[in-house]
């Protein structure tokens, strides 16, 4: 018969959302048990660009000073750049963000992780059945039975907690799909550069002194046959023209569907959080800042549903607005020029992407 251990939390996944739950929760004195199926440090199709948000959430979190900075860049804003050539740009009113390697922030925040006497993690640990018990919930894990009366999904964009709680929303007809590539190349810029062109985006992040990454994201639609990563490069000349010498680091990453529609957040002693929450698109660069700004909520469980829906209000909106553009090439390049002559509006717009709004 299999040994049943009792836990307070069990956490499904250890990206950014679940290992800064788990840090959380038991500083709030429960005993916590993470399963995460990857070894770290955990690479992800990311744009990697942590708005100032996110790093004051990676500070308050004790994150922050355990992040090998060799691989970070500061980002002072954002710059647009239309298919015209017009541009805009403005520096965020809240300090600096930071472009970070995914691998440097996901070693880093197992490493704090791990300084939690109360938090357990579990590596190459993939959950799979999961079973309503005693009202409460349990998973097998090797010879052992993990009983649990809080399950936190934390899962990434495809959660199968999601559905095992029976918080999947309605499939969306956004098919947005993310792509990333590094190059070893002194960064241009200490920006998010994102290039706009005909339902493709790209966005350039400075991640270090002689690194920069790539993320496009792009509808199947928008684009022809051939490989992938030539063809969305073929949508910016003048950006492929800047990496002729630039050498591709590592694989070329995607991720897609983007938009999950969830029904809600919090079910029967069920959490979700992070992109297992709901995702919409990272057209906005908020996916980190909100995960880790939702495990810092859990420290207020019970109000955790309405913690979560203020938290990503401006998120939302700011982000329908930009697929918009994104969308009307004519309408983006105008937009992109209103905001080119009015970069104080443009900072604004960037303040309330990540919900301040004074
Ligand atoms: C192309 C692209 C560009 C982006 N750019 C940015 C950006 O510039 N800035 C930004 O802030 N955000 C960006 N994001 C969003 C950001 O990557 C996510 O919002 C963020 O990673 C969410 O963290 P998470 O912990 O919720 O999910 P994840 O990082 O996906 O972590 C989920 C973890 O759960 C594990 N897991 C899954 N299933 C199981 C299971 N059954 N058992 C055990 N473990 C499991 C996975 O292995 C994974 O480690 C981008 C996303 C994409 C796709």
């Amino acid at each position: 018969m299999a040994l049943a251990t009792k836990v307070d939390a069990l956490i499904v996944g250890g990206g950014p959302a679940g290992l800064a739950a788990g840090i959380v929760l038991s500083e709030q004195g429960l005993q916590v048990m993470l399963c995460e199926k990857q070894s770290y440090p955990i690479d992800k199709a990311c744009g990697e660009g942590i708005m100032p948000t996110g790093v004051a959430a990676l500070k308050r979190l004790g994150i922050y000073d355990l992040i090998d900075h060799n691989a970070t860049h500061p980002i002072r804003g954002i710059r647009y750049i239309a298919s015209n050539g017009e541009q805009a740009e403005a520096a965020f009113a809240e300090g600096p963000g930071l472009g970070v390697r995914r691998t440097a922030l996901s070693q880093a925040l197992y490493n704090r992780a791990q300084q939690c006497h109360r938090l357990s993690i579990h590596i190459g640990c993939e959950v799979g059945g999961i079973c309503r018990q005693d009202g409460g919930f349990s998973i097998k894990l090797g010879d052992r039975q993990i009983q649990t009366s809080l399950l936190v999904g934390a899962d990434g964009l495809h959660s199968r907690v999601r559905r095992f709680a029976g918080l999947q929303g309605s499939k969306s007809s956004l098919m947005r799909w993310g792509t990333t590539q590094h190059y070893a190349i002194k960064p241009w810029t200490d920006h998010v550069e994102i290039h706009w062109q005909n339902g493709v985006e790209a966005y350039v992040t400075p991640l270090g002194l002689e690194e920069i990454g790539i993320a496009f994201l792009w509808s199947p639609g928008n684009l022809s046959k051939g490989p992938l990563l030539t063809k969305l490069l073929d949508q910016f000349p003048k950006l492929a023209q800047k990496l002729v010498r630039a050498t591709p680091i590592g694989p070329t990453r995607a991720i897609g569907p983007l938009h999950q529609i969830t029904r809600a957040q919090v079910a029967h002693n069920i959490v979700l959080i992070g992109d297992a929450a709901g995702y919409l698109d990272p057209i906005t660069g908020e996916g980190i800042s909100l995960a880790l700004s939702q495990a810092i909520k859990l420290a207020h469980l019970p109000s955790f549903q309405q913690s979560y829906r203020k938290l990503v209000r401006h998120y939302y909106m700011t982000t329908r607005l930009a697929l918009l553009l994104a969308k009307f090439p004519a309408r983006q390049s105008a937009a992109i020029q209103f905001l080119g002559r009015h970069p104080k509006i443009f900072q604004r717009l960037l303040s309330l992407n990540m919900g301040n709004c004074n």
